[in-house]
């Protein structure tokens, strides 16, 4: 049996969903054995074959034209697409910047802080172009399996990816999705 096709990216949020891959510990090497990794953000590997993988994992909600045309772009290439993590699931922390407008958050982020642009000013780079509000992954796209967690727990996140790497769809039972 071939190994399964899988790819990940990420949209907005902190890049911690695949950094707590790491959280898995030696498990990392049974999974990385069962699957056949195509492209991953946290390696050279950038572009998933336009044949398509099997598995499609998503970190971070869809906050600019980029990050939804990412979400497209997987959406076509896998067959089975993973939300992971809360701000995939339903917006998460990107998505607090839904209670202002856009103007009203940009400023704060770009005018009114220390951290900001020497000139004062917002920038225009264009991978700025944000969108009216932050939207999870399912608003845009069909998602397959939603896995909550900010980041996810380490034993969730083998669960998901060692049933997924045997051909089995990953069922998210209470008792796995425990809360520290
Ligand atoms: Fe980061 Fe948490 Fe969002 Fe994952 S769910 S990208 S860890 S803020």
């Amino acid at each position: 049996m071939s190994k399964p096709k899988v790819a990940s990216d990420w949209l907005a949020g902190c890049a911690g969903c695949h950094m707590s891959l790491l959280d898995m510990d030696e498990r990392i090497v049974k999974v990385a054995e069962l699957v056949d990794l195509r492209a991953t953000p946290i390696t050279d590997l950038k572009e998933p074959d336009a044949s398509g993988v099997d598995v499609g994992i998503l970190e971070g909600g869809v906050n600019n034209t980029t990050n939804e045309e990412v979400a497209h772009k997987m959406r076509k290439r896998c067959k089975y697409l993973v939300a992971l993590g809360d701000c995939a699931v339903f917006g998460g922390v990107p998505a607090m910047r839904n209670f202002f407008t856009v103007e009203e958050s940009l400023r704060r982020a770009y005018v009114e802080t220390e951290s900001t642009d020497e000139n004062g000013r917002i920038p225009d780079d264009p991978e700025l172009a944000v969108q009216t509000r932050v939207r999870a992954l399912h608003e845009v796209v069909p998602v397959d399996l939603n896995v909550p967690g900010c980041p996810p727990d380490a034993d969730v996140i083998f669960h998901v990816l060692s049933e997924l790497a045997q051909g089995r769809k990953p069922v998210l039972t209470g008792k796995l999705l425990h809360w520290h």
